[in-house]
């Protein structure tokens, strides 16, 4: 790791938001007990907040609605997506909100699970992002092969890279699953979790800026009707 990089790291920790690598000081085993016992209780809670038929139904198998592809990052919740994830949500995570690097969880969700929905969602000050888009030649060869399948260019201003980098998921999307969508089984979408508020919509909001490879607004307000739905599922509308 060069000096230079190591002094950027630091800049950055010191006075921005937090970036991919060297977040934090370095955590001790006594935190992580703690943790686990938290986790625990967390646990023994919604044992209790549920009846025995709760998971007794999910024992039976899972139905998605959607599979989802989102960054590792901790700052992006489940709960942004669905107040009841359980048996809703096939999640898969990576750093920088992937298909290439995940493509096997994504094609298990839309293939196997037959979820109708595949929605990929970066987020705003995405380290992943920031990574990609400066040299990054120094670091761990196994993250670096998960940079390389992040297509933008090199010094990208972050929300925009980031934009990029969902658009261009999205392509790779429907490439891969291009007769279900063609069939009108399947919607690819690509949002942004934007809580640093850089596209000026509001922090916290989730921007659908793509459906089905239109970026335009227009288009995407009409993608997302329910004509368009109609018009795809024939008459197995739900009700
Ligand atoms: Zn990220």
């Amino acid at each position: 790791m060069s000096k230079n990089y190591l002094l950027g790291l630091l800049t950055a920790v010191c006075f921005s938001a937090p970036v991919f690598a060297s977040e934090h000081e370095y955590g001790d085993v006594a935190t992580a007990q703690t943790i686990i016992k938290e986790i625990q209780a967390i646990d023994r809670a919604y044992i209790a907040a549920h009846k025995a038929s709760f998971f007794k139904e999910l024992s039976k198998g899972q139905h998605p609605r959607a599979t989802v592809v989102t960054c590792s990052d901790s700052r992006v919740h489940t709960n942004l997506l669905d107040k009841t994830p359980e048996g809703d949500l096939f999640m898969i995570r990576n750093i920088g909100n992937q298909l290439a690097t995940s493509k096997g969880s994504v094609q298990y969700g839309v293939n196997h699970l037959a979820s109708s929905l595949l929605i990929f969602i970066g987020h705003s000050s995405c380290g992943a992002i920031k990574a990609a888009s400066s040299d990054y030649a120094d670091i761990e060869p196994d993250i670096k092969k998960e940079l390389d399948t992040i297509n933008i260019t090199k010094g990208a201003v972050s929300i925009d890279g980031v934009k990029t980098n969902v658009n261009n998921q999205v392509a790779a999307a429907l490439k891969e699953f291009d007769e279900k969508v063609k069939a009108g089984q399947l919607l690819v979408v690509g949002a942004v979790y934007d809580f640093a508020d850089d596209m000026k919509q509001g922090a916290g909001k989730l921007n659908i800026i793509n459906v089905n490879g239109d970026t335009d607004g227009g288009k995407i307000k009409t993608a997302l009707s329910a004509k368009a739905a109609a018009a795809g599922h024939g008459e197995h509308g739900h009700h």
